[in-house]
């Protein structure tokens, strides 16, 4: 990122549910660390599955955002920032990837299925063993009698590396850590590491924060970057919040969604603990997202998981 350039960073939940206290946690975050530097922030509504996605629940995310105090400066759940009307933009890409000969069909049963999800690491997506990598234009052609294929990007024998803007040095071997990966489902839906590519660089995103879970999808999504050649933003992770047992907070949690917490809390209150989790201010107490913005530093964030 250039010195002199408006920082734009963006919030991007998947309409699959109710915000739930981590979602908000990741909200008030990634809006506190490019408004403190008077960024712009950018809601992006990520409805690609068609069969988990509501619109009602991208319109409860709205209302939901605007009572904590959260404002964004540019979309929503609006056509052009709604993943689900975006199927051409990734459709352009994907043709791009498959002009450089690394995109080859997959028949392996069920391989698709999570690929329009961002793979949070409790969803164990495991690596590719690269069943469909060799098949000949003749097992081709017969297998597509049978089925539809997924598609999958080949993926290097090769280290990708980043600077996480809160845990330092990053270096992945892609085909260790997941294998050649799925960018388009065998319904035609597109991957969630494509579309995600896609359409930060399109909406010019230089700054992206959300949950540790998805530190290891960077890789594969920086990879996508430099072949495609869109600029690379700057990644910030975040600790997540967990459940004693240790597991990520999940939208199954309904006592920690906010149509639970609205009943018996103020925003300020939900704002206050987050705030205080995050190491922001020193006592659980009520207070607005905006009272934040001076105390916003990313020294101040811990890094290991929070139990809440
Ligand atoms: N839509 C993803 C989710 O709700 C977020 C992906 C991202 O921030 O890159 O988990």
């Amino acid at each position: 990122m250039k010195p002199t350039e408006q920082i734009r960073g963006r919030f991007a939940p998947s309409p699959t549910g109710r915000m739930h206290l981590g979602n908000v946690y990741t909200a008030l975050l990634s809006w506190l660390s490019v408004k403190a530097q008077g960024g712009a922030w950018i809601l992006r509504i990520e409805d690609l599955d068609p069969q988990r996605s509501k619109a009602a629940y991208a319109e409860q995310i709205e209302d939901d955002l605007r009572w904590l105090g959260l404002p964004w400066d540019e979309g929503g759940n609006t056509p052009d920032y709604r993943q689900s009307t975006r199927t051409e933009l990734y459709a352009h890409y994907f043709r791009l990837l498959e002009q450089q000969g690394l995109v080859y069909p997959c028949f392996c049963r069920r391989a698709d299925i999570l690929a329009a999800q961002a793979p949070h690491v409790s969803d164990n997506h495991g690596v590719y063993a690269g069943t469909c990598r060799h098949l000949t234009p003749d097992d081709i052609a017969q297998k597509r009698t049978q089925r539809t294929p997924s598609y999958r990007l080949k993926v290097p024998n090769q280290s990708i590396k980043f600077d996480d803007g809160h845990y330092g040095a990053q270096s992945h071997n892609l085909q260790h850590m997941c294998g050649d990966f799925v960018v388009r489902r065998a319904d035609g839906v597109f991957a969630y590491q494509l579309a995600v590519v896609v359409d930060d660089a399109l909406m010019h995103i230089n700054q992206v924060v959300r949950g540790n879970d998805l530190l290891t999808s960077t890789p594969q999504q920086i990879y996508l970057y430099r072949l495609l050649g869109l600029e690379v933003p700057q990644f910030y992770h975040l600790p997540l919040l967990c459940s004693a047992s240790g597991e990520r907070l999940c939208k199954r949690d309904k006592s920690l969604d906010l149509g639970e917490l609205r009943k018996h809390r103020s925003a300020e209150e939900i704002i206050g603990e987050l705030a205080f989790l995050a190491h922001l201010i020193d006592k659980n107490e009520p207070i607005a997202p905006r009272e934040l913005l001076p105390l916003f530093d990313w020294q101040k964030i811990p890094h290991q998981n929070i139990i809440v």
